[in-house]
């Protein structure tokens, strides 16, 4: 089973995708890991990488897919893979269409764990951390005990800057216009299966199951 997870920040992609590498038992491969291993592993492509990320430069798209290539090549990734971070544009999809033709399979499902805006900033601007512990609380999901402090040393917990309604806004707003055009191409060609991400965990899990063994 070739899978590809999408979803915006706070729709819950990191959870679901745990959820389908134990069911399924096929790797999570996001971006960030992929490019970890070919580091580490000094591959060619892992060092032309580096190369690039020490500019602090963006790894061209010739690179990236060799990365993909040789990730999905492994034996691991014999009964299929899901993929999370990668495409993220239409030239890498497409891109990732030809090596996987070439590697003799294709992409079943394209999975979008769908989240309403309002929703994903109220999720992401609730986020509250505790500065001496560095504790994670949420003010709806996972509050302290006592509003504003910490329940393990009583320091007053504060909002990052990344997580303030504006920031949040505005990665949100990129998210979308990059996700877009990849999830209209996905939809045009018939992957694509969107699921109502605005539940409980295990009833959005339970809607992916059933609609990839469709
Ligand atoms: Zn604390």
């Amino acid at each position: 089973m070739n899978l590809i997870l999408m979803g915006l920040p706070g729709a819950g992609k990191g959870t679901q995708a745990e959820k389908i590498n134990e069911e399924y038992n096929i790797p999570h491969i996001s971006t960030g890991d992929m490019f970890r291993l070919a580091i580490k592993e000094g591959t060619p492509l892992g060092k032309k990488a580096k190369e690039f990320m020490d500019q602090g430069a963006l790894v061209p798209d010739e690179v990236t897919i060799g990365i993909v290539k040789e990730r999905l090549s492994k034996d691991d990734c014999k009964q299929g893979f899901l993929l999370d971070g990668f495409p993220r544009t239409i030239a890498q999809a497409e891109a990732l269409d030809e090596l996987l033709s070439e590697l003799g399979t294709s992409i079943d499902h394209v999975i979008h764990v769908d989240v309403p805006e309002n929703v994903l900033v109220d999720r992401l601007t609730g986020r509250r951390v505790c500065p001496t512990c560095g504790a994670t609380y949420h003010v709806m999901y996972n509050p302290p005990k006592q509003e504003g402090i910490c329940d393990r040393d009583g320091s007053k917990l504060i909002q990052r800057d990344d997580d303030t309604a504006e920031t949040v806004k505005n990665r949100l707003a990129v998210n979308i216009e990059q996700s877009q055009p990849l999830l209209d191409f996905y939809q045009n060609k018939g992957y694509l299966v969107t699921v109502d991400g605005n539940k409980d965990i295990d009833v959005v899990f339970k809607d992916i199951q059933s609609k990839i063994e469709n």
